[in-house]
């Protein structure tokens, strides 16, 4: 059979053991001999017990776990061609020829490179007989097939990547946490949410989340969120802030000061809470923290506030059941594209479209990427928006 190896690569996120799981039993179904590779490129690199075959029970009891049980790294060796031309050695020894990459898009770009180098890594192992002419031969073609695993959902290609949905559970579960507290004392509450550059899709996925259960919950007293992120800080962020506030009944009019808080009061409200994305920045390119909007809250509605960073908590903890299920999805499909590769066919990432698993051209999924965090680094709001699609 086949020799596939899975690793996981970059930040950790929940569902990706799900997603090992699925590629190792799918494999051995299959009739594939199936590895792990552990603690990412780095366990590539250095070989030895860092891969491992898989069994079937191997993966038992993991599907429900948080992170990664074979472990993540963020690997320098990998970016040298030194450290390519080791792992190559290390995936023939094992006559390892088909890579499952779980990671960002930067472990994804990492593993491209390493397709279209494997035939002069080959050269070079055979001319410093590392390995046999045989070996050249029958390990000639190197496929891949990703996955994106990130909280972030920052990848053009896929409607969700895994362990999004799981993050956002989590945010609703410490905003959940927040409220009560909340309720009790006349305070703001400052919740910062994770997404680096790219919090401006996690929050407003938080946002969305959080409103449609404020409504049932908490209506009508309306938690009054204010959401600051990068793509729509091009207008001004209080505008944000302001449409927002309209589109909940029982909040202060398109007319009214937002930090105008006596109408809420006397109608009731309560409950004042502002998410911030982490990587949030105002028009004018610099960082919106959850300090300086503190400083604005309190010099305008002279409100005790508080501020909670939700920090590596949105990274942990157990994979929601839609990401189980993704994770699942993914690598099944992942296997398969590897089952059906060609000498010609490029390294594909498994993406979700619309419910439907679907393989595209890694690389141009990973270049979408680039082109719009670049776009958003030069403040192209716009671009952005259109390069990013409709995921
Ligand atoms: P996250 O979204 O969590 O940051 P990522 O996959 O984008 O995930 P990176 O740190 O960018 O995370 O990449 C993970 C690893 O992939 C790197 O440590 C490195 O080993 C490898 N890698 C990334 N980019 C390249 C590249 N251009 N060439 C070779 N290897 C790379």
């Amino acid at each position: 059979g086949k020799g596939i190896a899975v690793f996981t690569s970059g930040g950790d996120s929940p569902g990706m053991n799900a997603a090992v799981r699925a590629v190792v039993r799918m494999g051995i179904y299959l009739g594939c001999k199936v590895f792990f590779i552990k603690e990412g490129y780095q366990g590539m690199v250095d070989g030895g017990g860092n891969i491992e075959e898989a069994n079937w029970s191997s993966v038992s009891s993991i599907i429900h776990k948080g992170g990664t049980v074979i472990g993540s790294a963020r690997c320098a060796d990998f970016r040298e061609r030194a450290g390519r031309l080791k792992a190559a050695k290390n995936l023939v020894d094992r006559g390892i020829t088909n890579l499952v990459v779980i990671g960002g898009d930067g472990s994804l770009t990492g593993a491209n490179l390493f397709r279209q180098e494997w035939p002069s890594l080959l050269d070079e192992l055979l001319s410093t007989k590392q390995i046999s002419a045989e070996q050249r031969e029958k390990y000639k073609h190197l496929h891949i097939a990703g996955m994106v695993g990130s909280i972030d959902n920052d990848f053009c290609g896929t409607d969700m990547t895994i362990g999004t949905d799981s993050a956002l559970h989590r945010i609703i579960e410490a905003i959940d946490a927040i409220v009560s507290t909340a309720y009790s004392h006349q305070r703001t509450f400052i919740m910062e949410v994770m997404g680096r550059h790219c919090g401006c899709y996690l929050s407003p996925c938080a946002s969305t989340y959080v409103i449609s259960t404020g409504f049932k919950c908490f209506h009508p007293w309306v938690a009054k969120f204010i959401i600051l992120f990068k793509m729509d800080n091009d207008h001004p962020a209080l505008d944000v802030v302001q449409s927002l506030l309209e589109s909940l009944p029982d909040c202060v009019g398109p007319d009214e000061d937002v930090f105008s808080d006596s109408q809420e009061r006397s109608a009731g409200q309560r409950l004042n809470i502002i998410i911030v994305a982490e990587g949030a920045i105002d028009r004018d390119g610099e960082p919106i923290t959850a300090e300086k909007v503190k400083q604005v809250v309190v010099d305008n509605l002279k409100q005790d506030t508080r501020i909670t960073v939700l920090g590596h908590v949105q990274r942990g903890g157990s994979p929601s059941a839609f990401d189980r299920v993704l994770g699942c999805r993914m690598g099944a499909e992942a296997v398969m594209a590897l089952m059906e590769a060609t000498p010609e066919t490029e390294a594909c990432v498994v993406s979700l479209d619309g419910n439907q698993a679907v393989r595209l051209p890694l690389m141009e999924c990973v270049e979408r990427t680039k082109a719009v965090a670049k776009a958003m680094a030069d403040k192209q709001w716009e671009k952005a928006v259109q390069l990013r699609g409709r995921s």
